[in-house]
């Protein structure tokens, strides 16, 4: 082990928000031992800004509740951990960990259960990269180096502690992790891991929980590398195993909202990462709604039925949660309503929660050259930046073009035109009405029938697949459909 002075590493306390040396102070005054240690001390000798700091400790999770009370809460099952809140801040600490006595492993070696506490050097030890795994006392001013992961740093390597091969099977969201961190800080990944990894070994990731990966994916959305990460996950058999239905290619729409949501990080906005989601799956959820098209299914019922068949489709790989979901629906339905809005709604519609996102969705699929947009996204992005009286014109504008092309239809039933309406028209107006909604009530009932028959169809997953494990999956597997990916 090497100590190394701060200073030489280019670390200095001015460089610390007030948060995290509250913690380690604090933990430090109540006779613990306490370093910041992981991304936060990479990051600043990186000279970038650190996303967050993690500190780690001799304490154990009950006695860091004792050292702040009320400020903080224990969470974790598989890893214990506190989360102690500083101002506005929260801090993850950490205690440090030894080897599990006991090995609560699954059958592929991944390790399930996890809270043996130990020392620093066996902390150390349990670690994923070695450029991780640096332990830094700020009022000390010295980092612990116990495996020149300064020189890994410096040198921009990319180095699994221990062997390759092992750790990934103890915990296969390392794989995950290589290519985020690959992605982000331009590090090379070192050659023992490339030796090791096939599609094997990137299979593994159907054991891990669909609620540990979808946080890990939200980690990958949201780092702003997106245009670099992403043909990382097809190169690394990756894609699959994270988007459930979804084709591993970067189609132009998925890369024009990467380079956006890579921008917009850079900018310093605030982005929503079940927006890119939102983007992922518009693919299979074009096709799901052509699939019901193609059995009779109503417009409105074929798109809300394709919108949950394929959330469910890829709650197998990575659970979104409720509220995310619901806003992938909502940007999905609002597209439609978007492109042919009724005159009437369009004010109403600009106002709408989700008109922003919804906008943003349409404005990107129409730069990437989708033409069904009907240059819609450029016409809101004009309407937008009118004044009310303008915007009043340009509503009687579109109302009038809208009259136009309906005009252009040869339309039998334009009753617009019918300048006297007659008694006899008018049975046969109302006796025609009565029928049409007859037959929308039979057509209606067919639908469900419809729905129902190519879910059946197309289920059908066998006993030993790790989702039937999955309680909340299990529940609702009667509507999941499962194709060849599985
Ligand atoms: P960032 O926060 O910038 O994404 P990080 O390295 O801080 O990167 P965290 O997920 O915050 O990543 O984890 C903090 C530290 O915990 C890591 O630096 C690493 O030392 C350790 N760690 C996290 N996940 C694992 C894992 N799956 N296996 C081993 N060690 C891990
Ligand atoms: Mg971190």
């Amino acid at each position: 082990m090497q100590t190394l002075r701060a200073s030489k590493c280019g670390l200095s306390i001015s460089l610390l928000p007030p948060s995290i040396l509250d913690i380690i102070d604090s933990l430090t005054k109540a006779g613990y031992d306490a370093y910041i240690v992981g991304g936060g001390v990479r990051d600043l000798i990186l000279g970038e800004n650190p996303k967050d700091f993690d500190a780690v400790t001799n304490a154990t999770p009950a006695q860091i509740k004792q050292v702040f009370g009320r400020r903080c809460r224990i969470i974790g099952r598989r890893f214990e951990l506190a989360h102690v809140h500083s101002g506005r801040e929260m801090i993850e600490v950490a205690t440090f960990r030894a080897p599990p006595k006991k090995a609560v492993t699954s059958v592929t070696g991944m390790v399930l259960r996890d809270n043996n506490w130990g020392t620093i050097e066996q902390d150390f030890a349990r670690r994923d990269f070695s450029i991780n795994t640096l332990y830094y006392q700020p009022r000390k001013g010295v980092v612990l180096d116990f495996c020149d992961a300064y020189k890994d740093i410096k040198s921009k390597k990319l180095r699994l502690l221990g062997d390759a091969k092992q750790r990934f099977d103890e915990d296969p969201v390392r794989m995950l992790r290589t290519l985020r961190f690959a992605a982000k800080l331009n590090f090379n990944i070192d050659q023992a891991i490339l030796d090791i990894w096939n599609v094997e070994c990137a299979a593994q990731l159907r054991e891990v929980s669909p609620h540990r990966l979808y946080d890990e994916s939200q980690k990958m959305f949201s780092m702003g590398k997106l245009e670099k990460l992403l043909p990382m996950l097809i190169q690394f058999n990756i894609w699959k195993q994270v988007l459930a239905d979804v084709k591993p290619e970067i189609t132009p729409l998925i890369q024009r909202a990467a380079q956006n949501t890579d921008q917009r990080i850079a900018q310093g906005k605030s982005i929503n990462s079940a927006f890119f989601y939102a983007v992922l799956l518009w693919q299979p959820y074009l096709e799901r709604i052509e699939f019901y098209r193609s059995k009779g299914v109503i417009e409105a019922e074929a798109r809300a039925q394709a919108g949950i068949d394929v959330l469910k489709r890829q709650a197998t790989c990575t659970i979104i949660p409720r509220f995310a979901e619901t806003f992938i629906r909502e940007v999905w339905e609002m597209q439609i309503r978007l492109i042919s809005p009724k005159p009437q709604h369009i004010v109403q519609l600009a106002n709408h929660a989700r008109f922003r996102a919804g906008f943003d969705f349409l404005l990107l699929r129409e730069q990437s050259g989708d033409q069904s947009t009907q240059g819609m996204g450029q016409w809101w992005e004009s309407f937008q930046e009118l004044g009310n009286d303008q915007k009043e014109k340009a509503i009687a504008d579109y109302r009038r073009q809208q009259q136009k092309n309906r005009r252009k239809v040869p339309d039998e039933q334009n009753e617009a035109f019918v300048p006297l309406v007659l008694e006899t028209q008018v049975n046969t107006r109302a006796a025609r009405r009565a029928k049409q909604k007859n037959e929308a009530r039979a057509q209606k009932s067919n639908q469900q029938k419809t729905v129902a028959n190519a879910v059946e169809q197309t289920s059908g997953v066998t006993s030993d697949h790790p989702i039937l494990k999955r309680r909340r999956v299990q529940r609702d597997l009667s509507h999941v459909v499962f194709g060849p990916t599985q």
